[in-house]
Protein backbone atom coordinates (compact mmCIF):
# COMPACT_ATOMS: atom_id res chain seq x y z
CA UNK A 1 0.00 0.00 0.00
CA UNK A 2 0.94 3.40 -0.53
CA UNK A 3 3.10 5.07 2.28
CA UNK A 4 0.87 8.52 2.01
CA UNK A 5 -1.91 6.15 2.93
CA UNK A 6 -0.28 4.48 5.67
CA UNK A 7 0.95 7.47 7.19
CA UNK A 8 -2.52 9.30 6.66
CA UNK A 9 -4.15 6.30 8.74
CA UNK A 10 -1.80 6.67 11.41
CA UNK A 11 -2.14 10.32 12.14
CA UNK A 12 -5.93 10.32 11.36
CA UNK A 13 -7.42 6.83 12.20
CA UNK A 14 -10.74 7.57 11.00
CA UNK A 15 -9.07 7.98 7.40
CA UNK A 16 -9.55 4.18 7.64
CA UNK A 17 -13.50 4.00 7.22
CA UNK A 18 -12.88 5.83 3.68
CA UNK A 19 -10.39 3.83 2.03
CA UNK A 20 -11.60 0.11 0.03
CA UNK A 21 -11.54 -2.72 1.60
CA UNK A 22 -8.33 -4.05 0.34
CA UNK A 23 -6.63 -0.61 1.51
CA UNK A 24 -8.40 -0.89 4.77
CA UNK A 25 -6.81 -4.43 5.14
CA UNK A 26 -3.51 -3.34 4.23
CA UNK A 27 -3.81 -0.45 6.81
CA UNK A 28 -5.05 -2.85 9.05
CA UNK A 29 -1.76 -5.31 8.81
CA UNK A 30 0.44 -2.03 9.11
CA UNK A 31 -1.07 -0.63 12.44
CA UNK A 32 -2.78 -3.29 14.23
CA UNK A 33 -4.76 -2.27 17.11
CA UNK A 34 -4.26 -4.24 20.44
CA UNK A 35 -7.43 -6.14 21.17
CA UNK A 36 -7.31 -4.92 24.84
CA UNK A 37 -7.80 -1.57 23.32
CA UNK A 38 -10.60 -2.21 21.11
CA UNK A 39 -12.23 -3.72 24.05
CA UNK A 40 -12.00 -0.43 25.81
CA UNK A 41 -13.24 1.42 22.54
CA UNK A 42 -16.32 -0.83 22.63
CA UNK A 43 -17.31 -0.15 26.38
CA UNK A 44 -16.53 3.32 25.94
CA UNK A 45 -19.14 3.15 23.36
CA UNK A 46 -21.62 0.43 24.55
CA UNK A 47 -21.54 2.13 27.85
CA UNK A 48 -22.78 5.63 26.21
CA UNK A 49 -25.80 4.30 24.41
CA UNK A 50 -26.79 1.98 27.74
CA UNK A 51 -26.55 5.68 29.66
CA UNK A 52 -28.52 7.58 27.32
CA UNK A 53 -31.31 4.80 27.13
CA UNK A 54 -31.09 4.60 31.10
CA UNK A 55 -32.45 8.13 31.02
CA UNK A 56 -35.25 7.93 28.74
CA UNK A 57 -36.47 4.88 31.07
CA UNK A 58 -35.97 6.91 34.01
CA UNK A 59 -37.57 10.21 32.55
CA UNK A 60 -40.44 7.77 30.75
CA UNK A 61 -42.39 8.12 33.85
CA UNK A 62 -43.63 4.52 32.78
CA UNK A 63 -44.52 4.41 29.15
CA UNK A 64 -41.95 3.63 27.44
CA UNK A 65 -41.79 5.80 23.96
CA UNK A 66 -43.34 3.10 21.20
CA UNK A 67 -39.88 2.36 19.52
CA UNK A 68 -37.81 2.47 22.44
CA UNK A 69 -36.19 -0.85 21.89
CA UNK A 70 -36.01 -0.54 18.22
CA UNK A 71 -34.24 2.70 18.67
CA UNK A 72 -32.28 1.24 21.16
CA UNK A 73 -30.95 -1.15 19.32
CA UNK A 74 -30.48 0.61 16.17
CA UNK A 75 -28.38 2.78 18.58
CA UNK A 76 -26.32 0.13 19.49
CA UNK A 77 -25.78 -1.67 16.27
CA UNK A 78 -24.63 1.77 14.87
CA UNK A 79 -21.84 2.31 17.64
CA UNK A 80 -20.38 -1.25 17.67
CA UNK A 81 -20.28 -1.49 14.03
CA UNK A 82 -16.76 0.18 13.46
CA UNK A 83 -14.68 -1.58 16.14
CA UNK A 84 -16.01 -4.96 15.29
CA UNK A 85 -15.10 -4.54 11.81
CA UNK A 86 -11.94 -3.42 12.72
CA UNK A 87 -11.31 -6.77 14.45
CA UNK A 88 -12.56 -8.86 11.96
CA UNK A 89 -10.56 -6.95 9.54
CA UNK A 90 -7.31 -7.26 11.27
CA UNK A 91 -8.57 -11.18 11.53
CA UNK A 92 -8.69 -11.36 7.61
CA UNK A 93 -5.27 -10.07 7.30
CA UNK A 94 -4.28 -12.73 9.43
CA UNK A 95 -5.23 -14.58 6.87
CA UNK A 96 -4.14 -13.27 3.40
CA UNK A 97 -1.88 -16.02 2.54
CA UNK A 98 -4.36 -18.59 2.21
CA UNK A 99 -7.00 -16.11 0.73
CA UNK A 100 -4.37 -15.21 -2.51
CA UNK A 101 -4.35 -18.80 -3.81
CA UNK A 102 -7.91 -18.99 -3.54
CA UNK A 103 -10.76 -16.80 -4.55
CA UNK A 104 -10.11 -13.02 -2.54
CA UNK A 105 -12.79 -11.65 -4.11
CA UNK A 106 -14.65 -14.28 -2.81
CA UNK A 107 -13.21 -14.20 0.37
CA UNK A 108 -13.52 -10.13 0.81
CA UNK A 109 -17.52 -10.78 0.35
CA UNK A 110 -17.09 -13.25 3.51
CA UNK A 111 -16.04 -11.21 5.63
CA UNK A 112 -18.58 -8.18 4.53
CA UNK A 113 -21.24 -10.94 5.41
CA UNK A 114 -19.60 -12.44 8.55
CA UNK A 115 -19.11 -9.56 9.70
CA UNK A 116 -22.96 -7.94 9.16
CA UNK A 117 -23.95 -10.95 11.10
CA UNK A 118 -21.94 -10.57 13.58
CA UNK A 119 -22.88 -7.31 14.38
CA UNK A 120 -26.58 -7.80 13.61
CA UNK A 121 -26.57 -10.57 16.03
CA UNK A 122 -25.09 -8.93 18.84
CA UNK A 123 -27.16 -5.64 18.83
CA UNK A 124 -30.38 -7.67 18.52
CA UNK A 125 -28.77 -10.01 21.36
CA UNK A 126 -28.20 -7.17 23.43
CA UNK A 127 -31.24 -5.40 23.34
CA UNK A 128 -33.55 -8.33 23.23
CA UNK A 129 -31.81 -9.21 26.53
CA UNK A 130 -32.38 -5.81 28.43
CA UNK A 131 -35.91 -6.01 26.51
CA UNK A 132 -36.83 -9.44 28.22
CA UNK A 133 -35.34 -8.48 31.66
CA UNK A 134 -37.47 -5.09 31.66
CA UNK A 135 -41.11 -7.23 30.39
CA UNK A 136 -40.30 -9.96 33.54
CA UNK A 137 -40.34 -7.62 35.60
CA UNK A 138 -43.11 -5.41 34.65
CA UNK A 139 -45.07 -8.79 34.97
CA UNK A 140 -43.95 -9.10 38.13
CA UNK A 141 -45.65 -6.65 39.07
CA UNK A 142 -42.32 -4.74 40.65
CA UNK A 143 -42.68 -0.71 40.93
CA UNK A 144 -41.56 1.29 38.10
CA UNK A 145 -39.17 2.93 40.19
CA UNK A 146 -37.79 -0.32 41.33
CA UNK A 147 -37.56 -1.62 37.59
CA UNK A 148 -35.42 1.56 36.76
CA UNK A 149 -33.24 0.63 39.68
CA UNK A 150 -32.79 -2.60 38.39
CA UNK A 151 -32.16 -1.69 34.94
CA UNK A 152 -29.59 1.00 36.07
CA UNK A 153 -27.73 -1.81 38.29
CA UNK A 154 -27.80 -4.10 34.82
CA UNK A 155 -26.25 -1.49 33.25
CA UNK A 156 -23.84 -0.65 35.34
CA UNK A 157 -20.99 -3.22 37.35
CA UNK A 158 -19.18 -3.93 33.99
CA UNK A 159 -22.09 -4.73 32.10
CA UNK A 160 -20.81 -2.88 29.01
CA UNK A 161 -17.38 -4.49 29.41
CA UNK A 162 -18.53 -7.62 29.31
CA UNK A 163 -20.86 -7.21 26.26
CA UNK A 164 -17.37 -6.08 24.49
CA UNK A 165 -15.51 -8.66 25.33
CA UNK A 166 -17.88 -11.78 24.73
CA UNK A 167 -19.22 -9.79 21.54
CA UNK A 168 -15.35 -9.44 19.73
CA UNK A 169 -14.75 -13.15 20.43
CA UNK A 170 -18.24 -14.04 18.71
CA UNK A 171 -17.61 -11.78 15.92
CA UNK A 172 -14.09 -13.62 15.76
CA UNK A 173 -15.27 -16.91 15.70
CA UNK A 174 -18.15 -16.11 13.14
CA UNK A 175 -15.52 -14.87 11.15
CA UNK A 176 -13.04 -18.44 11.26
CA UNK A 177 -16.39 -20.29 10.36
CA UNK A 178 -16.93 -18.35 7.37
CA UNK A 179 -13.47 -18.38 6.33
CA UNK A 180 -14.01 -21.94 7.07
CA UNK A 181 -16.74 -22.86 4.66
CA UNK A 182 -15.20 -20.79 1.89
CA UNK A 183 -12.53 -22.30 1.90
CA UNK A 184 -14.35 -25.72 1.56
CA UNK A 185 -16.69 -24.52 -1.36
CA UNK A 186 -13.64 -23.69 -2.92
CA UNK A 187 -12.41 -27.57 -2.26
CA UNK A 188 -9.87 -26.67 0.30
CA UNK A 189 -10.62 -28.49 3.72
CA UNK A 190 -9.46 -26.80 6.63
CA UNK A 191 -9.60 -27.46 10.12
CA UNK A 192 -10.22 -25.68 13.28
CA UNK A 193 -8.33 -24.93 16.44
CA UNK A 194 -9.78 -23.79 19.73
CA UNK A 195 -7.29 -21.41 20.99
CA UNK A 196 -7.48 -19.70 24.40
CA UNK A 197 -5.88 -16.21 25.18
CA UNK A 198 -2.98 -17.82 27.11
CA UNK A 199 -3.08 -15.36 29.76
CA UNK A 200 -3.76 -14.65 33.25
CA UNK A 201 -7.31 -14.74 32.46
CA UNK A 202 -7.81 -18.11 30.77
CA UNK A 203 -10.86 -19.91 33.00
CA UNK A 204 -10.92 -23.38 33.74
CA UNK A 205 -14.32 -23.64 31.19
CA UNK A 206 -12.33 -23.54 27.96
CA UNK A 207 -8.60 -24.98 28.81
CA UNK A 208 -9.33 -28.26 28.10
CA UNK A 209 -10.28 -27.12 24.40
CA UNK A 210 -7.19 -25.43 24.65
CA UNK A 211 -5.37 -26.54 21.06
CA UNK A 212 -7.83 -29.21 20.32
CA UNK A 213 -9.17 -29.28 16.49
CA UNK A 214 -13.13 -29.04 16.23
CA UNK A 215 -13.47 -32.86 15.98
CA UNK A 216 -10.83 -33.73 18.28
CA UNK A 217 -12.52 -35.65 21.31
CA UNK A 218 -11.63 -34.56 24.52
CA UNK A 219 -10.99 -36.28 28.05
CA UNK A 220 -10.61 -34.79 31.31
CA UNK A 221 -9.19 -36.39 34.04
CA UNK A 222 -12.32 -35.88 35.84
CA UNK A 223 -14.02 -36.92 33.18
CA UNK A 224 -15.96 -33.10 33.05
CA UNK A 225 -15.95 -33.95 28.87
CA UNK A 226 -15.87 -37.24 28.84
CA UNK A 227 -14.77 -37.36 24.81
CA UNK A 228 -16.77 -34.47 23.80
CA UNK A 229 -15.71 -32.07 21.13
CA UNK A 230 -15.65 -28.71 21.67
CA UNK A 231 -17.84 -27.95 19.06
CA UNK A 232 -20.64 -30.48 20.82
CA UNK A 233 -20.27 -28.28 23.79
CA UNK A 234 -19.89 -24.67 22.62
CA UNK A 235 -19.84 -25.05 19.06
CA UNK A 236 -17.82 -22.10 18.47
CA UNK A 237 -16.18 -19.09 21.22
CA UNK A 238 -17.43 -17.74 23.55
CA UNK A 239 -17.91 -20.47 25.49
CA UNK A 240 -18.91 -17.99 28.68
CA UNK A 241 -19.11 -14.47 29.69
CA UNK A 242 -15.92 -12.47 28.88
CA UNK A 243 -14.38 -15.33 26.55
CA UNK A 244 -11.67 -14.49 25.35
CA UNK A 245 -10.90 -17.48 23.27
CA UNK A 246 -10.10 -17.75 19.11
CA UNK A 247 -10.49 -19.90 17.03
CA UNK A 248 -7.49 -20.42 14.40
CA UNK A 249 -8.63 -21.77 10.87
CA UNK A 250 -5.98 -23.91 9.44
CA UNK A 251 -4.78 -25.90 6.26
CA UNK A 252 -3.70 -29.23 6.76
CA UNK A 253 -0.17 -28.76 6.20
CA UNK A 254 0.05 -24.73 6.64
CA UNK A 255 -0.46 -22.30 9.48
CA UNK A 256 -1.88 -18.77 9.10
CA UNK A 257 0.95 -16.29 9.68
CA UNK A 258 1.49 -13.57 11.83
ZN1 LIG B 1 -12.68 -18.96 26.64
Amino acid sequence: MNKAIQQAVKLYPSVIDYLSLPNRLAARKAAPIPRDELERRLTRLIGGVERRYLSVLENSGGSLPFTFWQDYERDLREQIAAPMRSQIEQSFTNYSDYVNFIDQAGAVGDIDTAMTRAIDEVARGVADTSRRQFEALLREGVSYDEIVERMALRFSSGHAEQIAITELTRAEAHFADALASRLSEQGVQSQIRWQTSEDEKVCPICSPADHKLRDEAINTPRGGWNGQTWGDRFGRPPAHPRCRCLTIVELPTRRPSG
